[in-house]
């Protein structure tokens, strides 16, 4: 594989440092191919991403001066359909990290069998430095900008960090605005008003939620009573957690960036506010409060790191004492931390397959678009729950016949449906 050119490493945005979010999605694509009979050339293209665009998005500012911004996109692979994943709004966006998180997207489509490809993009800003008109301005602009390399068939924008559901709505109507008809298939987590997805918020956090439950069935850990330590109370975590503890789990701690609200009892977890019903409360109430790295030691069944990159570290995975791992955030677990949990036995159910809630409910939303039928949230949590327990049961397969761990079993059979892609379309010309 080519090398890549040396940066400096400013920090990521989920706390990984941008070669390393690169880095780590091409070890995981070399270490899955020795698994996997692989055409060398099939791998080379995977290494790289098919385009990254670049652009300038030039913006008027409230007070009348005009403000420049870098925003990209890196599609890194469509084989298998259109690329998919989101944009994000922060100060760390590099082009490298664009591209390493474009390659993990194009893992989690393959691992649920999604018919769509990797992709991601952002721009280098900081959404708190913008008014709610100059974040939409921003967001009108990025989208003119990217309209020649993006389309509903040909790559499909959603949110990430510091853009959401109203930022969604307005790149759609720059879009269609520019289209001249109503193109709603172009992004999704949109509001419902304009095809948005019931249960589309609270989908990948009830996809960690349904995979902590069959790996506890399979562990042998009955779900009634299991203690669960949630690292995070945001839209991942919070609904992992409220989810796990309706189905009579005992959540037994939650964070934010404070710090850890801990009761060994369990925590009645619906009234402790959310990061969007109120940031930074989780622990305002609390008779104990513990840190986020006293969390992460609890010796519980399951541990949900739901918050950021890099969580669990070659310096703390001694500490780590649950009998499971489910990811719920992106890339908690480091590529030493994940080796050293392995060596002590410690399953680590990966993010590719558990928070893939997020984009296979996107996939419905989109299903619901180009087809012009809304699902209701009936029908978008009986499709996710057999989506989520068929791509826990193919890798959990592939983790037994190979004698691998959840993770290399999830990047294997992300791979395996990927360059049989690419073997059956052939190069062309
Ligand atoms: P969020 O902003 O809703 O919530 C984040 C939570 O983590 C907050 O409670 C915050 O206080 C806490 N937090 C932040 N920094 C922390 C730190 N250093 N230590 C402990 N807690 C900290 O975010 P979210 O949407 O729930 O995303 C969480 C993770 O899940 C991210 O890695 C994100 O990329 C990933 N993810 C999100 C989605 C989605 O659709 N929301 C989908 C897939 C993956």
């Amino acid at each position: 594989m080519a090398s890549e050119p040396t940066h400096d490493r400013p920090p990521h945005a989920d706390g990984i440092d941008d070669a390393s979010a690169l880095e780590t999605a091409r070890a995981q694509l070399l270490r899955a191919s020795s698994y996997v009979d692989i055409d060398e050339n099939v791998l080379e293209r995977l290494a790289h991403p098919t385009a990254v665009h670049e652009v300038t998005v030039p913006i008027e500012r409230d007070d009348g001066t005009v403000a420049v911004y870098t925003g990209y996109r890196a599609q890194h692979d469509d084989v298998r359909g259109p690329y998919k994943g989101g944009l994000r709004y922060h100060p760390g966006v590099t082009r490298d990290e664009c591209v390493g998180l474009a390659m993990w997207m194009t893992s989690k489509c393959a691992v649920m069998d999604i018919p769509f490809g990797g992709a991601k993009g952002g721009i280098v800003v900081d959404p708190k430095s913008l008014s709610p008109d100059e974040h939409e301005r921003l967001t009108r602009r990025f989208a003119q900008e990217l309209r020649d390399v993006i389309g509903p068939t040909r790559d499909i924008p959603a949110p990430d960090m510091g853009t959401d559901a109203q930022t969604m709505a307005w790149f759609m109507d720059a879009y269609s605005m520019q289209a001249g008809e109503t193109t709603s298939g172009i992004v999704t987590g949109k509001p419902p008003a304009i095809g948005g997805s019931p249960g589309r918020e609270g989908a990948p956090g009830k996809s960690a939620a349904i995979v902590a439950r069959e790996t506890c069935r399979d562990e042998g850990i009955p779900l009634e009573g299991a203690t669960v330590a949630v690292q995070g109370f945001g839209s991942v975590g919070a609904n992992a957690a409220r989810t796990l503890d309706e189905w009579g789990a005992h959540v037994v701690a939650v964070s934010d960036v404070t710090g850890a609200v801990y009761d060994p009892d369990g925590l009645d977890v619906a009234t402790i506010p959310s990061h969007e019903e109120e940031p930074e409360a989780a622990t305002r109430n609390a008779e104990v409060v513990i840190s986020n790295d006293e969390l992460l030691a609890l010796d519980v069944d399951v541990l949900i790191p739901a918050a950021i990159g890099n969580a669990i570290t070659e310096a703390n995975a001694d500490e780590v004492a649950a009998s499971i791992v489910v990811e719920g955030a992106n890339g908690p677990t480091t590529t030493a931390a994940d080796a050293i949990l392995t060596e002590r036995g410690i399953p680590v159910v990966p993010d590719v397959l558990a928070n893939a809630g997020g984009v296979t409910v996107s996939y419905f939303e989109w299903l619901g678009d180009v087809n012009r039928r809304r699902w209701s949230l009936a029908d978008v949590e009986r499709e996710l729950e057999t989506a989520m327990v068929d791509a826990w049961e193919t890798v959990r397969g592939v983790r037994d016949e190979r004698g691998v761990t959840w993770r290399e079993a999830a990047s294997i059979v992300a791979l395996e449906r990927v360059a049989e892609a690419h073997t059956a379309r052939g190069l062309w010309p």
